[in-house]
């Protein structure tokens, strides 16, 4: 494993020359299998055996022969083949081998296979699943009676599809694919595209879908189950939400969403969506996020459901997100493809980007540049979605967002952070660069090239390139060819000139390699108009500047870059303050407290610049401080300085609070709500004891009269009385919780048991994570909140350890990889670094060990920033106490 890790930085050194990519071709694309024979349409009949979690299938392939072969090479995993035939040819048994370890299936041919049409037919059998790849089952408590059933779903991306039926299963090899399936009578069956026919025979009701365009293997989908369903129609194409029996009604926001979504994009894309239908369908487990198979995206139940009674303001704004960024996939991921997964980011950057650009148009008011993310890991708070990519993306453990992929694992673990976020930032800097109108243009020149096919990178940034006559592809090679981003730094130099220089911005990275970038910089005098600057070496300057003026460089801080200020600049921002709007405070606070994580900065930097901070109550800028003092506080648990933070900490949250109140007001911004919940949340782990009785007062009303608190204060207030509870409170978060036929309402009681403090109730909480009490997906993840939330990190590894086998068997291979070093990132004692080098060795699949360096590199960096800050912070604090207070 660590062979992988030191590969990885060779790989990066000699990467100071960077090669620029070629446009899409078919036969330059990386992958395993032979580009000799190509599928052209897949005939599929499956039959699930649910009472024995297996299924039997068979399958036509259309070949296409480009030249001829004596074989035939495509994907299965996990499926036993038989009755192989060739244009109706049999083959014997001993042409079918199967290589496990590369998941390849070979046919050995009785005669050379001539150029052109054939037809390969197969059977084959395969297990459902219980967690969420390839064909699984979902068990669920039907609404309403809470009787235990069971569904069908799959996954398939990146590299599942061939575990529910022999394929060519590589993004570039499209093919008609047309599905049949076989189903319980009162079942409702769900693919990508309509039903041509229904027939019912003793086996069951024989459902055959219509045929799909050329499309990738990895977004076909198949559901099946007693569902219910509401549908509309938005110009020709007919919308549905499909749920579980008793809960299609609560897909009414996502459906009225959706119309409104599919219209900006057939308008910004300049090509109507392709499919007759678009169904968007709830799981209720078996899979954490969202899958954007063409035509029947899949959700997790709680990112698609909304119910208005019980729902809080986050839900709906998360799943106003999520169906935007999935939506943005129909064309970006679907329509045209990445040709391999190295290109990854195409995808998700883009949908990311596009989805967000989507949810601000239709609802400034969230401040979604500012504070949400899709939370792929539902361990971890909200947050700015570019901060946490520019997080990871300081360290040693980052990497460039194209990167080599080899095989299926590397595949699964490009879905990260940094091809999410730091893609969509990218992008989200080159469209302000480059202008809305001219960066729209040229994503309709690479949607109209590319159609119905695949492309890579280059592809986009020749299109941008040809729309907007700059050089998008120079500038964008050094953000996504190479790992990490600069800091540029402003000195005022007399006269009127501010010197610009850059350099790579790192955090708990010595020696770092230096490198360059090409920064589409933009600035403004405060109070005049912004301007752009594209700064192409290490060092620039900006002329005639008034040295009374303040500077503010990243305007509305759009750009993927920190920026150092000297003193005299930094002053005069301060001074400028009120002026500046919430986007440029939230961003001079997150480079403010990036520096001092990097070490360039004391802490005296950010909480100078806080005290500073008009007393407004903007949810995103608060949010920044409360991630941070969250982060503080977590890293100074147990420690003699953690009581004197707390105090030091309340003391910055509790007038939002109290100007904000516990009760909604009338006319209130919408937002009012998240930062309510947000300030309880805080300050009941900050300790702070009128509000743990308000949530404890909130909480004995609520359990006679549920009505009586409001959807948006029941998390918070669930929350803090679960991280103080008696056994009485654990008993009854937790009844609740198993009562719940709802997803949300589950999630929000097993969080708060999650956040004991009392190591007697943590150890009553941990166990449910081997039950099924919670879906199979999320179990497991209660000892990572345990771990997060407790204060006892300790306690939640030493379950882990103990349990390791039976968690892991409830997720994917990748979900393992990540599994035990991110119970270790909770740690901040060095001992803790190598433990998991020595668990890791012993225990691990070598494909863990990218998530191992990044766990082991977190340890370390808060062993060392504990000890860096703790006196920065008693300095702080204690000048405070010598003044008269000031609140
Ligand atoms: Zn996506």
């Amino acid at each position: 494993m660590a062979l992988r890790f030191f590969a990885g930085l060779v790989c990066i050194i000699l990467r100071a020359e960077m090669n620029a990519e070629n446009p899409f071709n078919f036969g330059d694309t990386p992958g395993k299998l032979p580009k000799e024979v190509v599928p052209i349409e897949y005939s599929i009949r499956i039959i699930p055996r649910i009472d024995k979690f297996t299924f039997t299938g068979t399958e036509t392939v259309k070949l296409n022969v480009r030249r001829p072969v004596r074989q035939l090479v495509l994907n299965v995993l996990e499926l036993e083949v038989a009755d192989a035939s060739i244009d109706g040819k049999a083959l014997p048994d001993s042409a079918v081998k199967i290589d496990k370890k590369n998941e390849l299936l070979t046919l050995a041919l009785p005669s050379e296979l001539a150029r052109g049409e054939h037809s390969l037919a197969l059977s084959f059998a395969g297990k459902i699943n219980q967690q969420g790849q390839g064909l699984f089952y979902v068990p669920y408590q039907e609404h309403g009676s809470g009787t235990k059933k069971i569904m069908l779903a799959t996954q398939f991306e990146a590299t599942d599809a061939r575990r529910f039926f022999p394929c060519w299963d590589e993004p570039v090899f499209r093919a008609r694919f047309q599905l049949t399936a076989v189903v319980p009578e009162n079942w409702l069956a769900v693919s990508n595209m309509p039903i041509e026919s229904e027939e019912n025979s003793a086996a069951g009701k024989e459902v055959r879908f219509a045929a799909t365009p050329p499309m990738s293997s990895y977004l076909n989908v198949f559901v099946a189950g007693e569902l219910d369903l509401i549908e509309s129609r938005s110009g020709g194409t007919q919308l549905r939400v499909i749920a579980t029996k008793g809960k299609a009604e609560m897909g009414r926001y996502a459906l009225e969403a959706t119309a409104q979504i599919l219209q900006y994009y057939n308008d910004y894309f300049g090509l109507r969506y392709p499919l007759p239908k678009l169904d968007q369908i709830a799981l209720p487990g078996g899979f954490g996020g969202a899958m954007e198979n063409w035509g029947g995206i899949t959700y997790y139940e709680s990112t698609l459901l909304f119910d208005p009674k019980n729902s809080s303001a986050e839900t709906k704004q998360n799943i106003y997100e999520v169906i935007a960024h999935e939506i943005a996939h129909q064309w970006f991921g679907d329509l045209v493809t990445m040709a391999w997964w190295d290109n990854l980011w195409l995808n998700e950057g883009f949908a990311s980007w596009m989805g967000t650009k989507c949810t601000v148009h239709f609802n400034p008011q969230w401040e979604v540049w500012l504070r949400r993310n899709l939370p792929r890991d539902p361990t971890r708070r909200f947050g700015i979605a570019k901060e946490q990519a520019m997080e990871g993306d300081a360290r040693s453990t980052t990497h460039p967002i194209q990167q080599p992929i080899a095989t299926e694992a590397e595949a699964n673990s490009a879905f990260d952070d940094i091809t999410y976020k730091k893609g969509q930032s990218f992008l989200r800097m080159l469209e302000s660069f480059l202008g809305e109108d001219v960066f729209r243009d040229g994503v309709r020149r690479y949607i109209a090239a590319h159609k119905y096919s695949n492309s890579t990178t280059a592809d986009l940034w020749n299109a941008l390139s040809e729309a907007s006559k700059k050089p998008a592809g120079e500038i964008a090679t050094g953000w996504t060819e190479q790992p990490g981003f600069p800091v540029v730094k402003v000195k005022r130099e007399g006269e009127g000139r501010v010197a610009l220089t850059q350099e790579r911005f790192t955090v708990n990275f010595k020696n770092a390699p230096p490198l360059e970038w090409k920064i589409p910089l933009t600035f403004a005098v405060i109070g005049e108009a912004p301007a752009t600057l594209l700064m192409t070496s290490k060092a620039d300057s900006l002329p005639d500047l008034p040295a009374d003026r303040a500077l503010k460089l990243n305007v509305n801080g759009a750009g993927n870059y920190r920026v150092q200020y000297d003193d005299p600049s930094w002053n005069l921002l301060l001074q400028a303050l009120p002026n500046l709007g919430v986007e440029d405070r939230v961003n001079l606070l997150s480079d403010a407290w990036a520096l001092v994580q990097a070490n360039r900065a004391l802490v005296s930097l950010y909480f100078g610049l806080v005290e500073k901070l008009p007393a407004s109550a903007e949810l995103a800028e608060r949010e920044q401080l409360i991630n941070v003092l969250d982060y503080i506080n977590r890293l100074l648990i147990g420690s003699p300085e953690g009581k004197k933070f707390q105090r030091y900490a309340r003391s910055l949250l509790r007038p939002t609070f109290d100007a904000l109140g516990w009760e909604p007001k009338a006319g209130e911004p919408s937002t009012a709500g998240n930062l309510r919940a947000s300030l309880i949340n805080a300050l009941g782990d900050l300790d702070d004891s009128a509000i743990i009785a308000g949530c404890r007062e909130r909480f004995e009303k609520y359990l006679t009269d549920p009505a009586s608190l409001a959807p948006d204060l029941r998390p918070p207030v669930f929350a803090v009385v679960g991280r103080y509870a008696d056994e009485k409170t654990w008993n009854q978060l937790h009844d609740r919780g198993l009562k719940t036929t709802s997803i949300e309402e589950k999630q929000n009681y097993y969080n708060a048991l999650a956040g004991a403090i009392e190591p007697k109730l943590i150890k009553k909480t941990l166990p449910i994570a081997l039950t099924d009490e919670l879906p199979t997906s999320r179990a497991i993840f209660l000892v990572s909140r345990v771990a997060r939330q407790s204060d006892h990190p300790d306690i939640a590894w030493d379950f882990a350890k103990a349990n390791m086998k039976t968690l892991l068997a409830k997720t994917d291979a990748l979900g393992a990889n990540r599994y035990a070093p991110g119970l270790f990132t909770f740690f901040a004692e060095n001992s803790r670094a190598n433990e998991l080098r020595a668990y890791a060795k012993a225990n691990l699949p070598e494909t863990s060990a990218p998530e191992v360096a990044k766990a082991v590199d977190e340890i370390q960096f808060r062993s060392e920033f504990k000890r860096r800050l703790t006196p920065q912070l008693n300095a702080w604090i204690d000048r405070k106490k010598s003044k008269p207070t000031d609140h």
